[in-house]
């Protein structure tokens, strides 16, 4: 188990307690895209951190929970990827030159059917590529948010046999003209945070005094009320949770891959192995085809009961957070993906404590015997540094006193 310091010294230090994902795929979001457009991301601003950090969190914990391992690397990367319901008539590509868009067939706003993988020319074994961007979104769609995947290039065997959906990567993108929330953000592991929800399942009452939202007409779950935490998120949509949404999409849940991989029955209901046993029966889908019907209850992942809407719902009520399900990861796991069941199985906790009532920064945590112990420091979640400190359980950070700093200790 991980234990969490006392709120006074996170005032001078940033405790992240998890695992780097050591082993399975590495989720790689590349926001290049974004650095020729808005830089809606960039990392010097205190607003473009926060929104990189939300998503940096959501990719860190799909990279840590799913733990397939054998992607071949693509020695060479020529591919591309599109985008739609943009109300730019010209996007800059990854290299910064200015390419028109076609008009949406649609009938409102622009889309770009090719944007080449210039900045890359290869892509490492196990690491998936997630190109993330920023637009103002035409007035025709009524998305926030879009994500997907481009491409027949297949990582393995069972990806060439068609029983594994897995290929270089894809691309997620937001609109800008929509009021996004990007605080309270959980970290790569976010099963601390997912609080307190009224026992009764059913109830009378959305009573105030849990952190989940209970819609009593619609007598559904809807999601974490980001406002029982911090009441500044307004009525604002939360990029943490529709960020892990798009990275579901970008990871292949999409209409064509339900019906590839996972497979429908004659009502277009998902009828995967995994989905129908979470679910108790095939799952309904919502006309679009790439998402769980609306309103779909499911237990959050690792919660030991808390029910909320799927994330793989086609939408999130504002103010919420929609954390993953049991059912989204059982999607994933009807795609070919290996996820873990728990927190625990992906990334074996260490007991971790910070302690700043000397000077510096001191870790502890739990010896594991016999194992080599690797702290990993870093001032934005982007950009780690690691230690190699050996068989020892503690560890002080020689940084100065009042040094921000994220943690991480694997083994
Ligand atoms: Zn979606």
């Amino acid at each position: 188990m991980t234990r969490n310091h006392p709120a006074h010294a996170l005032a001078a230090a940033s405790l992240f307690l998890g695992a780097l994902p050591s082993q399975g795929i590495e989720i790689v979001l590349d926001f290049t895209l974004d650095e020729q457009n808005y830089n809606w991301f960039d990392p010097a601003t205190s607003e473009g951190m926060a929104r990189r950090q939300a998503l940096e969190s959501a990719a860190g914990f799909l990279s840590t929970i799913i733990r397939n391992d054998d992607w071949n690397s693509l020695p060479t990367l020529n591919e591309s990827f599109s985008f739609r319901d943009l109300s730019e008539s010209s996007i800059n590509d990854l290299d910064g030159n200015p390419v028109a868009g076609a008009p949406d067939p649609d009938g409102t706003g622009y889309v770009y059917s090719s944007i080449s993988t210039t900045n890359r020319s290869s892509v490492g074994a196990n690491q998936y590529i997630v190109y993330v961007g920023a637009f103002v979104f035409d007035s025709g769609t009524s998305s926030h948010a879009i994500g997907g995947w481009d491409s027949n290039d297949r990582r393995n065997a069972a990806g060439m046999d068609g029983t594994e959906f897995n290929t270089w990567g894809g691309r997620i993108y937001f609109d800008i003209g929509t009021d996004w929330y990007a605080g309270s953000n959980p970290g790569i592991n976010p099963t601390n945070d997912y609080g307190i929800q009224d026992p009764d399942k059913s109830p009378s009452t959305d009573i105030s005094t849990d952190n989940w939202d209970w819609h009593t007409t619609l007598l559904e779950w809807k999601g974490f009320q980001l406002s029982t935490i911090d009441p500044s998120v307004g009525s604002a949509a939360d990029l943490y949770g529709v960020g892990l949404h798009e990275l579901l999409h970008a990871l292949g849940l999409t209409n064509s891959n339900f019906i590839n991989y996972i497979g429908v029955d004659a009502n277009g209901d998902a009828i995967g192995p995994h989905l129908v046993a979470e679910y108790g029966g095939p799952v309904p889908r919502s006309s679009s085809g790439g998402h769980f019907d609306y309103g779909t209850q499911a237990e959050v992942w690792d919660s030991e009961g808390i029910i909320s809407e799927a994330n793989l719902d086609p939408s999130t009520t504002n103010g919420n957070r929609k954390y993953l399900t049991r059912l989204d990861a059982a999607a994933l796991r009807d795609l070919g993906y290996d996820v873990a069941a728990t927190w625990a199985e992906a990334a074996p906790a260490l007991d971790l404590l910070i302690d700043l009532s000397g000077a510096q920064a001191r870790l502890d945590w739990t010896l594991f015997a016999d194992s080599e112990h690797t702290v990993h420091w870093s001032t934005d979640l982007v950009n780690w540094t690691s230690v190699a400190v050996g068989t020892v359980d503690t560890w002080t950070d020689p940084a100065p006193v009042g040094t921000r700093r994220y943690y991480q200790v694997t083994r």
